[in-house]
C-alpha cells in the first residue's frame, strides 16, 4: 500500500487516470467516499488478502486431511486388517478414501483366499498321508511276516500275499484318485468339448455294467423321453462322473435291486439323474458327500474299497462343465442329480435353490 500510494503521488499522470475513473465510479454510486484515496485501496487489497487466506486455510484443511488418511494408512499397514478409514469427505479426497477401503476389501479377501487354499492343502496332506500309510503300514506287515517265516502253510503265504496285494490296489487307485482329482482342481485344466449324444453315451455306459448289475441281481434301466439329446461336453470326463455315480450305487445302495438313470431335456439344460433305491443316506451326510475324502458311516465303507475322491472330482468336473450336481435322499430313492448346459458358450443357468 505505502509502495502504491508512493507510485501516485510520484506519478501524477497515474493518480490523474486514478481519480478521473474514480469520478466516474463516484458518480454512479453516488459516493465519493469509499473510492477517494486509499478507501479505494483498502478495500480491495482487504478482499485480496480474505480470498489468499481462504485459499491457503482450504489448503492447509486438504494437508490435514491427507496427513489424516496416511496416518489411517499406516495404521492398517501395519496389520490392522479389519480396519476401515472411517470419516467421510467431499470431493476428490472421498474417492481416494473409497478406493482405499475397496482396496483393502479385496487384499484382505485375496488373503483369506489365499489362507483357505493353503489351509485345504495341508488338509488334503494330512488326508493322504494318513490314507497312504494304513494299507501301507498293512502290506508291510504282512509281507513281513511272509520275510520272516511266520506262516504254517503255503495257503497262509497265500492269504497273506492277497491281503498284501489288495491293500496295494487299494493305494494304487487313491494314488489315481488324487491325480484325477488334482488335475480336475487345477483351473487352466483343459476341457476337451465334442458334440455327443447323451442318451446313447448313458445306454453304453449302462451296457457295461450289465454283467455286474447280474451278478448283484439288480436292474440298471436307462428311463428317457428323447429319442437323442446332442449337447457339447467333455465325454472323457463326464464317463468318469457316470462311472462313479453308477459305482457308488452299486457299492452303496444297501439292499438295493434298481438303479435307474434318467435324462430329460430342459430349455437349455440337461437334467441325468442316477438314482437307486435302498437305505437312505441321513440327513446331515447328504451335504458332505461332496467333500472330499468324506464318506458316510466310515466303518461301514471300510469294508467297501474307495477313497471318498470320487463325487469330489465328479462335483469339479460338472462344474468345468458350468454346470452343477446335488444329492437327495428320502427311504425310497438316493438321488444324484446333474444340471448340465447344453452348449458350452451358452449362458450359464443358475440353481434354482441350490
Ligand atoms: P471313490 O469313488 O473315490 O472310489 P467313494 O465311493 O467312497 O470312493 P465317493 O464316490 O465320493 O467316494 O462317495 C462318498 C461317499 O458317499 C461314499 O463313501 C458313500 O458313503 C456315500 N455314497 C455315495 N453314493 C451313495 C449311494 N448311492 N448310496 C449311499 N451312499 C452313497
Ligand atoms: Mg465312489
Amino acid at each position: 500500500m505505502v509502495l502504491f500510494s508512493q507510485m501516485l503521488n510520484n506519478s501524477p499522470d497515474l493518480s490523474d487516470a486514478i481519480y478521473r475513473s474514480k469520478n466516474i465510479f463516484a458518480n454512479n454510486l453516488g459516493s465519493d467516499i469509499f473510492w477517494s484515496g486509499r478507501n479505494f485501496v483498502i478495500p480491495f487489497f482487504l478482499i485480496i488478502d480474505v480470498l489468499i487466506i481462504c485459499w491457503r486455510l482450504i489448503r492447509r484443511y486438504r494437508q490435514m486431511q491427507l496427513r489424516h488418511i496416511i496416518n489411517e494408512l499406516h495404521y492398517i499397514a501395519n496389520g490392522n486388517y479389519d480396519y476401515r478409514i472411517p470419516f467421510e469427505l467431499r470431493g476428490d479426497l472421498s474417492k481416494v478414501v473409497d478406493s482405499i477401503n475397496g482396496l483393502v476389501d479385496s487384499t484382505v479377501a485375496a488373503i483369506e483366499d489365499e489362507r483357505a487354499i493353503e489351509k485345504s492343502k495341508d488338509e488334503l496332506i494330512t488326508n493322504v498321508s494318513h490314507d497312504i500309510r494304513t494299507p501301507l503300514t498293512s502290506i508291510i506287515g504282512y509281507l513281513g511276516l511272509i520275510e520272516d517265516g511266520q506262516y504254517q502253510s503255503p495257503d497262509e503265504i497265500l492269504k497273506y500275499t492277497s491281503i498284501a496285494y489288495n491293500k496295494a490296489k487299494q493305494m494304487k487307485s487313491l494314488v489315481e484318485d488324487l491325480f484325477e482329482y488334482s488335475k480336475v482342481r487345477q483351473p487352466s485344466v483343459p476341457v476337451n468339448t465334442i458334440s455327443f449324444d447323451m442318451v446313447q453315451l448313458l445306454e453304453q455306459l449302462a451296457a457295461d455294467f450289465e454283467l455286474e448289475a447280474r451278478k448283484k441281481n439288480i436292474q440298471v434301466l436307462v428311463e428317457t423321453q428323447e429319442p437323442q439329446l446332442i449337447m457339447d461336453g467333455d465325454t472323457e470326463k463326464l464317463v468318469r462322473v457316470f462311472n462313479n455315480l453308477i459305482t457308488n450305487a452299486f457299492k452303496y445302495g444297501t439292499d438295493a435291486d434298481k438303479i435307474l438313470i434318467g435324462i430329460e431335456k430342459s430349455k437349455n439344460e440337461a437334467i441325468v439323474t442316477v438314482k437307486n433305491n435302498g437305505k437312505e443316506i441321513p440327513r446331515e451326510a447328504l451335504d458332505q458327500l461332496f467333500d472330499r475324502f468324506y464318506r458316510v458311516d466310515e466303518s461301514r465303507s471300510q469294508e467297501i474299497s474307495g477313497t471318498g475322491l470320487g463325487l469330489a472330482i465328479a462335483q469339479n468336473i460338472i462344474n468345468l462343465h458350468g454346470g452343477y450336481i446335488y444329492a437327495q435322499s428320502n427311504e425310497e430313492w438316493t438321488s444324484f442329480i446333474i444340471h448340465l448346459p447344453l452348449y458350452k458358450n451358452q449362458v450359464k443357468t443358475l440353481p434354482d435353490n441350490h
